[in-house]
Protein backbone atom coordinates (compact mmCIF):
# COMPACT_ATOMS: atom_id res chain seq x y z
CA UNK A 1 0.00 0.00 0.00
CA UNK A 2 1.27 3.51 -1.27
CA UNK A 3 1.88 6.53 1.44
CA UNK A 4 0.09 9.45 1.45
CA UNK A 5 1.11 12.78 2.41
CA UNK A 6 -2.01 14.99 4.34
CA UNK A 7 -2.19 18.08 5.43
CA UNK A 8 -4.75 18.31 8.70
CA UNK A 9 -6.13 21.58 9.97
CA UNK A 10 -6.51 21.63 14.18
CA UNK A 11 -8.59 24.18 15.98
CA UNK A 12 -9.78 24.23 19.34
CA UNK A 13 -11.71 27.52 21.19
CA UNK A 14 -13.01 25.49 24.74
CA UNK A 15 -11.61 23.41 27.80
CA UNK A 16 -8.05 24.67 27.86
CA UNK A 17 -7.69 24.86 23.89
CA UNK A 18 -3.95 24.54 24.44
CA UNK A 19 -3.85 21.26 25.67
CA UNK A 20 -6.39 19.98 23.48
CA UNK A 21 -4.02 20.63 20.35
CA UNK A 22 -1.22 19.45 22.19
CA UNK A 23 -3.09 15.95 22.63
CA UNK A 24 -4.60 15.72 19.56
CA UNK A 25 -1.18 16.29 18.03
CA UNK A 26 -0.02 13.24 20.15
CA UNK A 27 -3.03 10.88 19.10
CA UNK A 28 -2.58 11.76 15.29
CA UNK A 29 0.73 9.91 15.85
CA UNK A 30 -1.19 6.95 17.27
CA UNK A 31 -3.42 6.61 14.40
CA UNK A 32 -3.93 3.00 12.60
CA UNK A 33 -1.10 3.37 9.85
CA UNK A 34 -0.68 7.00 10.29
CA UNK A 35 1.73 9.06 11.68
CA UNK A 36 2.76 12.55 12.33
CA UNK A 37 5.40 13.86 10.47
CA UNK A 38 5.68 17.41 10.98
CA UNK A 39 2.97 19.88 13.07
CA UNK A 40 3.30 24.01 13.01
CA UNK A 41 3.70 26.11 16.15
CA UNK A 42 0.36 26.78 17.51
CA UNK A 43 -1.12 30.12 16.41
CA UNK A 44 -4.17 32.45 18.25
CA UNK A 45 -6.77 33.96 16.05
CA UNK A 46 -10.50 35.35 16.42
CA UNK A 47 -13.19 33.48 15.90
CA UNK A 48 -14.94 33.43 12.53
CA UNK A 49 -18.84 33.91 12.03
CA UNK A 50 -20.23 34.45 15.75
CA UNK A 51 -17.40 37.35 17.79
CA UNK A 52 -19.64 36.04 21.24
CA UNK A 53 -17.11 32.96 21.91
CA UNK A 54 -13.17 32.84 23.11
CA UNK A 55 -10.40 33.13 20.68
CA UNK A 56 -9.33 29.89 18.64
CA UNK A 57 -6.15 28.09 18.83
CA UNK A 58 -5.00 26.81 15.31
CA UNK A 59 -2.12 24.51 14.25
CA UNK A 60 -1.78 22.32 11.29
CA UNK A 61 -0.03 18.84 11.17
CA UNK A 62 1.51 16.63 8.42
CA UNK A 63 0.55 13.40 8.38
CA UNK A 64 2.23 9.92 6.48
CA UNK A 65 -0.83 7.65 6.25
CA UNK A 66 -1.80 4.53 4.65
CA UNK A 67 -5.41 5.49 5.09
CA UNK A 68 -7.61 6.30 1.99
CA UNK A 69 -9.05 9.91 2.53
CA UNK A 70 -12.88 8.70 4.05
CA UNK A 71 -11.10 6.13 6.60
CA UNK A 72 -8.97 9.05 7.56
CA UNK A 73 -11.80 11.37 7.62
CA UNK A 74 -13.64 8.66 10.16
CA UNK A 75 -10.61 8.48 12.25
CA UNK A 76 -10.37 12.01 12.19
CA UNK A 77 -14.12 12.62 13.75
CA UNK A 78 -13.63 10.12 15.94
CA UNK A 79 -10.99 11.89 18.00
CA UNK A 80 -13.55 14.98 17.42
CA UNK A 81 -15.56 12.70 19.33
CA UNK A 82 -13.24 11.65 21.93
CA UNK A 83 -12.20 14.98 22.94
CA UNK A 84 -16.26 15.56 23.45
CA UNK A 85 -16.71 17.83 20.68
CA UNK A 86 -21.00 19.17 20.89
CA UNK A 87 -22.10 19.83 17.69
CA UNK A 88 -23.91 22.92 18.07
CA UNK A 89 -23.95 25.66 15.98
CA UNK A 90 -22.04 26.27 12.31
CA UNK A 91 -18.32 27.99 13.51
CA UNK A 92 -19.53 27.95 17.23
CA UNK A 93 -17.28 26.84 20.19
CA UNK A 94 -15.64 23.58 19.75
CA UNK A 95 -13.13 21.28 21.49
CA UNK A 96 -11.78 20.25 19.01
CA UNK A 97 -12.00 20.62 15.03
CA UNK A 98 -10.42 18.62 12.45
CA UNK A 99 -10.00 19.44 9.09
CA UNK A 100 -8.72 17.76 6.46
CA UNK A 101 -7.11 19.93 4.20
CA UNK A 102 -5.04 18.30 1.62
CA UNK A 103 -4.22 14.48 0.61
CA UNK A 104 -1.84 14.42 -2.15
CA UNK A 105 -2.99 16.43 -4.90
CA UNK A 106 -6.61 15.22 -4.32
CA UNK A 107 -9.81 16.58 -5.34
CA UNK A 108 -12.77 15.48 -3.97
CA UNK A 109 -16.41 16.29 -4.01
CA UNK A 110 -19.10 13.54 -1.72
CA UNK A 111 -21.16 14.55 0.68
CA UNK A 112 -18.82 13.92 3.65
CA UNK A 113 -15.64 15.13 2.32
CA UNK A 114 -14.37 17.98 -0.14
CA UNK A 115 -10.89 17.84 -1.31
CA UNK A 116 -8.80 20.27 -0.77
CA UNK A 117 -10.77 21.93 1.79
CA UNK A 118 -12.87 24.41 0.36
CA UNK A 119 -12.20 27.61 2.78
CA UNK A 120 -8.46 26.84 3.00
CA UNK A 121 -7.53 28.88 0.13
CA UNK A 122 -9.47 32.09 2.29
CA UNK A 123 -8.05 31.04 5.70
CA UNK A 124 -4.78 32.61 7.03
CA UNK A 125 -4.91 30.04 10.39
CA UNK A 126 -4.10 27.11 7.61
CA UNK A 127 -1.96 29.18 5.07
CA UNK A 128 0.25 30.56 7.32
CA UNK A 129 0.86 27.23 9.29
CA UNK A 130 1.08 25.72 6.21
CA UNK A 131 3.57 27.58 4.77
CA UNK A 132 6.01 27.77 7.40
CA UNK A 133 6.62 23.60 6.93
CA UNK A 134 5.98 23.23 3.26
CA UNK A 135 6.68 26.47 1.77
CA UNK A 136 6.70 24.96 -2.14
CA UNK A 137 3.28 23.52 -1.64
CA UNK A 138 0.84 24.09 -4.21
CA UNK A 139 -2.56 23.45 -4.23
CA UNK A 140 -3.72 20.63 -7.06
CA UNK A 141 -5.05 23.96 -9.02
CA UNK A 142 -1.49 25.12 -9.54
CA UNK A 143 -1.53 27.96 -6.55
CA UNK A 144 1.44 27.79 -4.38
CA UNK A 145 -0.05 27.87 -0.40
CA UNK A 146 3.24 30.34 0.30
CA UNK A 147 2.15 33.14 -2.45
CA UNK A 148 -1.84 32.39 -1.12
CA UNK A 149 -0.94 33.36 2.71
CA UNK A 150 0.95 36.12 1.55
CA UNK A 151 -1.98 37.56 -0.89
CA UNK A 152 -4.41 37.19 2.07
CA UNK A 153 -1.92 39.67 4.19
CA UNK A 154 -1.44 39.98 7.96
CA UNK A 155 -5.25 41.07 9.31
CA UNK A 156 -3.49 41.25 12.73
CA UNK A 157 -5.80 37.94 13.44
CA UNK A 158 -3.44 35.98 13.61
CA UNK A 159 -0.43 35.70 16.22
CA UNK A 160 2.00 32.43 17.27
CA UNK A 161 1.08 31.69 20.52
CA UNK A 162 3.78 32.03 22.95
CA UNK A 163 5.95 28.75 25.00
CA UNK A 164 4.18 28.08 28.09
P1 LIG B 1 -15.54 24.49 7.96
O1 LIG B 1 -15.57 23.22 7.16
O2 LIG B 1 -15.98 25.71 7.20
O3 LIG B 1 -14.20 24.72 8.63
P2 LIG B 1 -16.61 23.31 10.34
O4 LIG B 1 -15.23 22.76 10.52
O5 LIG B 1 -17.21 24.06 11.50
O6 LIG B 1 -16.63 24.32 9.09
P3 LIG B 1 -17.88 20.83 10.73
O7 LIG B 1 -19.15 20.99 11.48
O8 LIG B 1 -16.65 20.42 11.50
O9 LIG B 1 -17.59 22.18 9.90
O10 LIG B 1 -18.04 19.76 9.58
C1 LIG B 1 -19.19 19.65 8.80
C2 LIG B 1 -19.02 18.49 7.81
O11 LIG B 1 -18.03 18.79 6.83
C3 LIG B 1 -18.54 17.19 8.40
O12 LIG B 1 -19.60 16.38 8.75
C4 LIG B 1 -17.67 16.55 7.28
O13 LIG B 1 -18.22 15.34 6.81
C5 LIG B 1 -17.72 17.58 6.19
N1 LIG B 1 -16.48 17.78 5.44
C6 LIG B 1 -16.42 17.98 4.10
N2 LIG B 1 -15.17 18.16 3.68
C7 LIG B 1 -14.37 18.07 4.79
C8 LIG B 1 -12.96 18.18 4.98
N3 LIG B 1 -12.12 18.41 3.96
N4 LIG B 1 -12.49 18.03 6.24
C9 LIG B 1 -13.34 17.81 7.29
N5 LIG B 1 -14.69 17.70 7.16
C10 LIG B 1 -15.21 17.83 5.92
CA1 LIG C 1 -13.19 23.92 10.43
CA1 LIG D 1 -14.51 20.54 10.65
Amino acid sequence: MKHHRAWVGLGSNLADPRSQLELALEELDQLPLTRLSIASRLYTSRPLGPRDQPDFINAVAGLETRLSPLALLDQLQALEQRHRRVRGRHWGPRTLDLDLLLFDQECLSVPRLTLPHPEMARRAFVLVPLAEMAPDLRLPDGNEVATLAQALGDSGNLKVLPNR
